[in-house]
């Protein structure tokens, strides 16, 4: 060994023992990356071991070969196809990558997921699917066949990653992540790839990536700090914003591809990254927990924060913290879909900058630019915002000032701060390293885990009540039935079909009723979706709903199941159930029972050229027993055709029968939205798209122009505006520059769904002149929830009020009674009972003068603690005998105010029905008294 060897030897084994302890190797260094992210990054604590270097690896490309730019350079963020474009480029060059196909997107963008692993589990990935699929559902595995397979596979850790659209740093950390676990040398590394197949989304949410991207590059790259925010663009997604994080139903098609992804490949841990607190919040699953799922997963999610805390406030990283920020109780997150079917749900907030700017930030001082407000109004208005940066609060209670030391925040970050989209990348990828370490080192574990769980949720099935539910046959509407049945089915849970009558201990189900058994594999999800929510602990604040109960949202019988014979009733397995209409009899006319579906309305719609009357009153001849509202129709084979297609009952009559009838005239309709919050607008839209009614969505620009009774018979304001009125009226706060939403070359994803040349500004007062004429003049004006406020604190319905709760009240979305105090009304035509199941919506405590009140009012809140039938609401004596739905008629026209809301997340379908009986029956009110008492001269 010569002298001069001897310093560089020195150096090596000096660069081992530090590589060893940082989990770093002797790999050829990118050394330009080295210097970037280092100047990238404000401050030398904000950056770890982990992530200060990336490894060169002749032929592998890094994004910068492929894009042109490293991850968390400042002023980037990479759209859709670019994403996809660096991961097939990696995968092609690398044998420990593989890109998977999960669908196309409700625009029509590819959803893609990287697979890293080493190369022997990417050339056997199905055979390792295969494992995993035999552990989710172990029926007729022995625990030795467990064992074995347990000793085979290995676990699949799958990242979610830009969900949310505003929050955009984890699609760019997720490329590193899959370079850096595919190249870098270490035993680290090599025992994650060896013993972990890691997956991950190039965007979840496609559409609202290329979207958020593009409203960024045009308006965002100017903000420096929080006084600069500029708003966030109108859309993200197709439909919702933020929602798609609680489309329980899954109805966005790009929701239902990664539910189809995740049951094809059963990923035992699902890791969802958003941006939302500092710096980095890991969720352990706080209070309250849903008790149906099983407690091994409440002791593995804070097994997980633990160890990732150790790991980074060991590298003197500040602002990591657990155990404070959102709970278990919702089953509707999207990465939820992991917990519910005996994985895990894993979930990051780190603090993003809405875009890819290097800004000052005040630590606790807001959320991050380009989020839209709080799209929940359910909750008490002293609440705060869901996924607000820095008020913690909700969801555990906990979180206190961001910048002080507690136990679960043991190195808290400075108050102000240089954010950077490299900070964010730091914090991210070091915190994910950190898991895969730990997933790695206890593989088994977390397969044994999996195993268990889904094993335990079929012996609880088989061991405790409720035993099944039953969905019986020959309700009066069996189209929501199957509505809840499909979406069972989606989830993977079994149904079966009874082929002979059901004799359980107290009561016999019909022959065709509906079978969910509790012993298999979701038997527990089945509970949770299906059971009344009895919410733990009144003091207990919630991040969402505290309700969902599929039966009572459905306004279907679904019957809770103790005797354990259920689990022997012999069924047909049901892949998808159709419901197929019926016409009895032959002759001219049809008529079409009134029995609750929704597939009325589309009939209506989808035979628009053919004459509809609709019996004022139920009618009664011989055999024939028709509801109020029910459809008279010229008989045709197409009629028959839509009629059999939509699930409808009808009867085939000799001629029309002699009763009480009125035209159904389809109206011309408008459905109003702000620019601001689009969110709960999509709602409404997505249920309207989905059953066929046709309408204009309109913006301020349209209600500005005026003249709107001579283009529209019905305008629909779907809830918005938590503030009330006001904030639906003035929207967005001008800028002193316009904002315009348009379509270009450059910018080919903005002006969807509307164009605006400034989104600013709001329909101001001139715009509510508008509304208020165009009832005046005869239009009827529907409000849903929060926007019910409008008419009544405007004065557009001079006699009803509206009133909010006291900050004592609570009520994260329950589900309530609703006495029908006008039952006559067209509105409720197919509601059969007098109290109904509504999702408590947040709208206004509405009053009506007690003189108006036997007519105006045409439903209420009874408001007696038996009231709530799902979920909570503390305080409900304040809704006690409020009006739930009021019928105002103003000048020539009406204003139908729901504190309600009837369209609600693709949830309360047995509500929907209030809304499409008074779309379809706008101009067949009941014709009012003179006004008493109140002076309408003036108007
Ligand atoms: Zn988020």
């Amino acid at each position: 060994m010569s002298r001069l060897k001897l310093p560089t030897r020195f150096l090596m084994l000096a660069a081992l023992a530090a590589g060893a302890a940082l989990g770093q190797s002797k790999q050829l260094m990118d050394e330009e990356y080295a210097k970037l992210v280092k100047e990238w990054t404000t401050a030398p604590q904000f950056m770890s071991p982990l992530v200060d270097h990336l490894p060169k690896a002749p032929g592998i490309p890094t994004t910068k070969d492929v894009l042109g730019y490293y991850v968390g350079q400042p002023k980037k963020l990479t759209k859709v196809a670019d994403l996809g474009r660096y991961y097939r480029a990696l995968a092609a060059a690398s044998k420990r990558v593989k890109v998977l196909g999960a669908g196309a997107t409700d625009e029509g963008r590819e959803q893609i997921v990287a697979v890293v692993a080493d190369e022997e589990t990417i050339a056997g990935l199905d055979q390792y699917k295969g494992y995993l699929a035999r552990l989710a559902d172990p029926r007729g595995l022995s625990e030795p066949e467990a064992r074995n397979l347990i000793a085979l596979a290995k676990p699949i850790y799958m990242f979610i990653g830009g969900l949310h659209s505003a929050e955009t740093g984890p699609p760019e950390m997720l490329m590193e992540l899959a370079y850096r676990l595919a190249v870098e040398d270490s035993p680290v590394y090599d025992q994650i790839r060896k013993n972990v197949i890691v997956m991950m989304t190039a965007a979840a949410e496609p559409d609202g990536r290329d979207r958020y991207a593009e409203w960024y590059y045009k308006y965002k790259l100017a903000e420096e700090n929080e006084n600069d925010r500029v708003p966030g663009p109108p859309y993200w997604g197709k439909y919702i914003f933020h929602d798609n994080n609680r489309d329980i139903n899954y109805s966005q098609v790009t929701m239902q591809n990664w539910l189809k992804f995740y049951l094809q490949w059963h990923p035992p841990i699902m890791h969802d990254l958003h941006e939302s607190q500092p710096l980095l919040y890991t969720f352990s699953g706080q209070t309250p927990q849903n008790p149906t799922l099983d407690p091994i997963l409440y002791a593995e999610l804070p097994w997980f924060s633990e160890f990732e805390l150790t790991k980074m406030i060991g590298y003197g990283m500040p602002g990591v913290w657990t155990h404070a920020f959102v709970d278990m109780w919702s089953p509707g997150y999207l990465g939820f879909m992991a917990s519910n079917h005996n994985g895990m749900l894993r979930m990051y907030e780190t603090m993003g900058n809405g875009g890819a700017n290097t800004m000052r930030r005040t630590v606790g001082g807001g959320g991050p630019p380009g989020m839209p407000p709080d799209p929940d109004p359910a909750a008490s208005p002293a609440e705060p915002p869901a996924d607000a940066g820095g008020r913690g609060g909700r969801g555990g209670g906990r979180g206190g000032s961001m910048t002080a030391r507690e136990w679960y925040r043991p190195l808290p970050p400075p108050r102000n701060i240089e954010w950077s989209m490299r900070n964010n990348t730091n914090y991210m990828e070091t915190g994910v390293l950190s898991a895969l370490e730990l997933t790695a080192a206890f593989s088994k574990t977390v397969l044994e885990n999996f195993y268990k769980k889904s094993r335990n949720g079929i012996e609880s099935g088989s061991r405790e009540a409720p035993y099944g539910y039953v969905l019986p046959a020959g309700q009066k509407d069996m189209t929501r039935v199957a509505f809840i049945v499909n979406i069972l089915r989606m989830q993977g849970i079994e149904v079966g079909q009874a082929k002979a009558e059901v004799k359980l201990r107290d009561t016999t189900y019909p022959a065709g009723s509906l079978i969910v058994k509790r012993n298999q594999p979701y038997g527990r999800l089945a509970k949770i979706l299906l059971e009344k929510q009895n919410y733990p602990d009144p003091n207990l604040t919630t991040y969402d709903d505290t309700g969902w109960t599929m039966g009572l949202m459905s306004h279907a019988d679904v019957q809770e199941i103790a005797d354990k014979a259920i689990l022997d009733v012999p069924v047909q397995p049901v892949d998808m159930l159709t419901v197929t209409g019926t016409v009895k009899g032959e002759g001219s006319v049809y008529a079409v029972l009134h029995n609750g579906s929704n597939w009325l309305s589309t009939l209506r719609y989808r035979l628009k050229d053919l004459k509809f009357e609709a019996i004022d009153q139920p009618y009664k001849n011989g055999a024939i027993d028709l509801p109020a509202g029910s459809f008279l129709l010229p008989a045709s084979p197409r009629a028959k055709s839509e009629i059999e297609k939509l699930g409808l009952q009808a009867v085939a009559l000799q001629q029309t029968p002699d009763v009480k009838k009125h035209l159904v005239d389809i109206p011309r309709m408008a459905v109003f939205s702000t620019w601001g919050t689009t969110q709960d607008v999509g709602w409404v839209r997505y249920a309207f798209d989905h059953f066929e009614l046709n309408y204009d969505l309109v913006y301020k620009e349209r209600i500005r122009k005026g003249n709107l009774r001579s283009a529209y018979d019905v305008i629909v304001i779907p809830s918005q505006g938590r503030g009330g009125g006001k904030a639906l009226i003035f929207d967005i706060e001008s800028k002193g520059k316009p904002y315009a939403y348009s379509k270009s070359a450059d910018f080919p994803s903005l002006g969807a769904y509307g164009e605006s040349e400034d989104i600013t500004g709001g329909m101001g007062l001139p715009g509510v002149a508008e509304l208020d004429k165009f009832v005046n003049e005869g239009g009827v004006l529907i409000t849903l929830g929060a926007a019910s406020f409008l008419p009544a604190d405007i004065g557009i319905t001079r006699t009803v009020n509206a009133a909010r709760t006291t900050a004592a009240f609570y009520a994260p979305g329950p589900i309530v009674e609703c006495e029908i105090t006008n039952p006559n009304h067209p509105i409720f035509y197919g509601y059969t009972q007098r109290v109904v199941p509504v999702r408590w919506a947040g709208g206004p405590l509405l009053t009506v003068p007690a003189e108006e009140r036997r007519r105006a009012v045409l439903a209420q809140f009874p408001g007696q603690d038996k009231s709530v039938l799902s979920g909570l609401m503390r305080g409900v004596a304040e809704t006690r005998n409020r009006p739930a739905i009021v019928d105002q008629p103003v000048g020539q026209g009406r204003v139908i105010l729901f504190s309600t809301n009837p369209a609600y997340r693709w949830q309360n379908l047995g509500e929907f029905n209030m809304l499409a009986n008074s779309i379809l029956n706008f101009n067949d009110f009941p014709k009012p008294a003179p006004p008493a008492g109140a002076d309408q001269s003036g108007r």
